[in-house]
């Protein structure tokens, strides 16, 4: 059984511990490679590495760092085939949609390609006579990533290209489900000439987590993952006195209007609940349906679900895979059995789905469950699997009030042909990424990624402006060159805090 290593300082490295954790392939069950979890003595030799590593890396010319951005960019789409079969093999979503993963996270990259002209500063000439005021922005230093299973490439690419792009030094804690995709990047940005040291990967668990938030040298922690671990990060973070932005988990709700083309609708709900499992954290997973079209959606609905291609990641044709474990697996089931239990109606049962061949497959069907209330189970939980519920409402002013309630406010969408109806949900509903008749609104790499309320804490959105802020801080640079020669700048020094313009 194979190993899989941490990488630190450009090499593969066998941890210091003795735990390990097996890695499974969801679809057939079967053990695939063996994990070694980080200790803190492992996260203290990774961090060592990024600080040496940072103080050149950050003195590297703009062009440097951009050229080396631009080589990744090319190797990473080079070897887009290979790295969505290994995501495949053990998360278990299917290879297309890996590769769309990729994608996204190449968007990122080519983002941050433009690092001269995103670091270029302001200048205010002649601020006051003979005074130049300048700003720039400068890296922290040595940076962490902590990252879920859902998004092993994609959500290590919303965070370290443009950590590295801005100067910093990059440790990437990665989901211990699915931990190889984090070494064939690492070899990528070894290849793309990135100096040894400037990215590093520990493996594991809650001990590495820990040990990189009580680190003295970790300036600033970047964490995707689920909401009770989100408020743990940020709380442990900044009590350490890092900068920290925490994505938790989501509920999101599509609204669908009467007015709405409902075969569209149909389509993108189907496809938004029930990609990858349901295991995304912008997957629509709940439908606020206008009542006059209610049964009429739920009917299409159910034959799309019905109609949905399960199987193992690299079938040709499938449309979704299995969940992440076993544990995932029951949980959802159970989560399902609730809905029953509490009176909302399962149309489409997702429960004890076998694959032929992969009879020990963490498989669950799609689930569509009908005339579910706010108080169910299934609607206060984040289910994170292939169940869309369906919520009925009066009308738009109803289905808002059911989305502000939510604790979550990651994504929602809606669907609509009526511009003011879409207008007025776009400006009321308290979420932070908002679909008009577009189902997963994951915004391209130019703008920022974030939700609000219980879906993050910290105050920065990923990636994008607000990504290069995180990463960066400030500084301000008042300048002036008395000319001693004429003497007519001398003799302005003043005991007073002086506010005139005209000096
Ligand atoms: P998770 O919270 O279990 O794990 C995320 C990371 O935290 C992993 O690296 C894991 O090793 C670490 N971790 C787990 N338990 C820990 C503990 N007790 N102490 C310290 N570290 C710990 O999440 P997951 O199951 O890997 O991913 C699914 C969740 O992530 C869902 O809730 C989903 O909504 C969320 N998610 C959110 C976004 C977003 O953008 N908001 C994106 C992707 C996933």
């Amino acid at each position: 059984m194979s190993l899989i290593t941490h990488w630190i300082d450009g090499k593969p490295v066998e941890g210091s511990g003795e735990r390990t954790q097996p890695v499974l392939n969801p679809a057939t069950g079967e053990q695939i490679a063996t994990l070694g979890l980080g200790t803190t003595a492992d996260v203290d030799r990774a961090v060592a590495s990024a600080t040496e590593a940072f103080a050149t890396w950050s003195q590297y010319s703009l062009s440097k760092r951009a050229a080396v951005l631009f080589r990744f960019r090319d190797l990473l789409a080079e070897h887009t085939d290979e790295l969505a079969r290994l995501v495949s093999r053990e998360h278990g979503k299917v290879v297309s949609d890996a590769a769309g993963e990729i994608g996204r996270g190449l968007e990122v990259v080519e983002f941050a390609t433009g690092l001269p002209h995103l670091l270029k500063g302001e200048y205010s000439d002649q601020a006051a006579t003979g005074v130049d005021v300048y700003s720039f922005r400068e890296p922290l230093g040595v940076v962490a990533g902590i990252t879920p299973f859902n998004f092993p490439v994609m959500v290590p690419l919303w965070m370290s290209p443009v950590a590295i792009a801005t100067g910093n030094a990059f440790v990437l804690k990665p989901s211990e489900r699915d931990p190889s995709a984090s070494l064939f990047l690492a070899d990528l940005w070894q290849r793309a000439g990135l100096p040894d040291g400037v990215f590093n990967v520990v493996q594991g668990d809650k001990e590495a987590v820990d040990a990189l938030l009580h680190h003295a040298d970790v300036a600033a922690v970047s964490f995707v993952g689920s909401t009770p671990i989100a408020k743990y990060i940020h709380a442990t973070a900044s009590a350490e006195g890092k900068r920290v932005q925490a994505l938790g988990g989501a509920k999101n709700h599509g609204v669908v209007l009467a007015d709405a083309d409902l075969d569209d609708a149909v389509d993108h709900l189907t496809a938004a609940a029930f990609g990858a499992a349901g295991e995304r954290c912008m997957a629509l997973s709940v439908a606020v349906v206008e009542d006059s079209v209610a049964d009429e959606l739920v009917a299409k609905l159910a034959a799309k679900a019905r109609a949905v291609k399960v199987g193992a990641g690299d079938e040709p044709g499938a449309d979704m895979g299995p969940v992440i474990t076993a544990a995932a697996k029951e949980r959802i089931e159970g989560l399902i059995s609730s809905a029953d239990r509490d009176g909302a109606q399962i149309v489409v049962d997702g429960r004890g789905y076998t694959v032929p061949g992969h009879e020990n497959g963490f498989f669950v069907g799609p689930t569509v469950i009908d005339r579910v209330a706010t108080e169910h189970e299934v609607y206060r939980e984040e289910v994170f699997g292939p169940v869309l519920d369906v919520v009925r409402v009066s009308g738009l002013e109803e289905a808002l009030e059911v989305i502000n309630a939510n604790p979550y406010g990651n994504g929602t969408a809606i669907f609509t042909s009526s511009g003011e109806a879409a207008r007025t949900f776009q400006r009321g509903v308290k979420v932070g990424m908002v679909g008009v008749n577009v189902p997963i609104p994951v915004p391209v790499a130019w703008h920022s990624f974030g939700g609000w309320k219980d879906s993050l804490f910290g105050e920065s959105h990923v990636y994008g402006p607000e990504g290069i802020a995180f990463y960066t801080r400030g500084k301000v640079v008042t300048q002036r060159w008395p000319h001693r020669a004429h003497g007519d700048l001398r003799g302005d020094a003043s005991f007073h805090f002086s506010g005139d313009a005209s000096k």
